[in-house]
């Protein structure tokens, strides 16, 4: 199938774009990258009247790093974070999962906003957003709204921003250069949306004791999550294989899980143990 008719406009500027969605509420679609939003149109699941496309506004390409954190604007496109160096060093955990969204057309085109805005829970950018303590930037008619990521996913494709908003950018907070990280997911083929993945992070004292705890966890649930219970049994702990899997064990087995046609009930439980536990191994191990 092919899209109804629409009218495209491509502004130069954030202020003109923030007028014309304000101006036009309701029969308008931002596009970025256009590889989620395309085949929606194609599909006529949206039928918008008119398509603002974010491509020239040269703000929202631009990546920062600074000492308090790391800033990556809406129209920062997959392989900009492969390509870039700066970020390896700054946010390795991002860029080890960002490596494994998409094949090489859709990386080329594909946007951190986009991925956000479209809060697709299977989709590696809103997981880490939220295992990174990430803070979204809304812009809108009234100004700046700064929006935890964790507050910003409200379900399956579902989000807090209005009609009348841009997701501008996304600010993560500083990466200390000894933090634990380790990033594991399964996908039947590379590049396919992962059937379970776990992002987990870290610090150690000189003792071996964990503290900061994060475990992410993607393609599970309606919405990008953290496994807060087993953070909080191993915050405080030496951490061992052992420990480990018998607290993941314990806090997946009060979670639930959904089966469909690609995986049942019980076969998505037990792949995000494994990718929970291979995680970890990294992140202790320091690969
Ligand atoms: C075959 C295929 C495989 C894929 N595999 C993966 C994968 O493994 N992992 C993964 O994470 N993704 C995957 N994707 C999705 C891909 O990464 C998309 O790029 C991403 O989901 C959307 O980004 P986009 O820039 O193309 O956004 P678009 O398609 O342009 O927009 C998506 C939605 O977000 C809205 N939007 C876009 N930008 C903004 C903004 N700045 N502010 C407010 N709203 C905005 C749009 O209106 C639309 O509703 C895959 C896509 C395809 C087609």
């Amino acid at each position: 199938m092919k899209s109804t008719d629409f009218n495209y406009i491509s502004p130069t500027t954030l202020e003109e774009a923030i007028q014309i969605l304000d101006q036009h509420e309701g029969e308008v679609k931002i596009i970025s990258g256009g590889q989620s939003l395309m085949p929606i149109l194609n599909y006529r699941l949206a039928s918008p009247q008119l398509l603002v496309d974010l491509q020239a506004i040269p703000s929202l390409s631009h990546v920062s790093i600074t000492p308090s954190g790391t800033t990556l604007g809406a129209r920062v496109r997959w392989v900009d974070i492969e390509l870039h160096q700066g970020l390896r060093d700054a946010q390795p955990l991002l860029c080890a999962a960002i490596d494994h969204v998409a094949h090489y057309q859709i990386r080329n085109r594909g946007t951190v906003g986009g991925s956000l805005a479209h809060a697709d829970p299977a989709a590696e950018m809103p997981g880490l957003a939220v295992a990174l303590e990430g803070v979204l930037h809304l812009q809108g008619p009234q100004g700046l709204r700064r929006v935890k990521a964790v507050d910003f996913f409200l379900g399956q494709l579902s989000t807090s921003i209005a009609a009348n908003e841009i997701l501008v950018a996304i600010e993560l907070p500083f990466w200390p250069h000894d933090r634990r990280w380790g990033f594991t997911e399964f996908s039947r083929r590379k590049g396919d949306f992962a059937l379970a993945g776990a992002a987990v992070w870290f610090d150690l004292s000189a003792a071996g004791v964990a503290s900061n705890v994060h475990l992410g966890l993607i393609g599970t649930g309606e919405k990008p999550m953290r496994l807060v219970s087993a953070e909080a049994k191993l915050n405080g702990q030496i951490l061992s294989e052992t420990l480990i899997q018998d607290v993941t064990l314990e806090c997946l087995g009060a979670m639930s899980f959904q089966g469909d046609i690609h995986a049942s009930e019980k076969y998505r439980r037990a792949l995000m143990l494994e990718m929970i536990s291979k995680s970890f191994a990294q992140a202790l191990h320091h690969i």
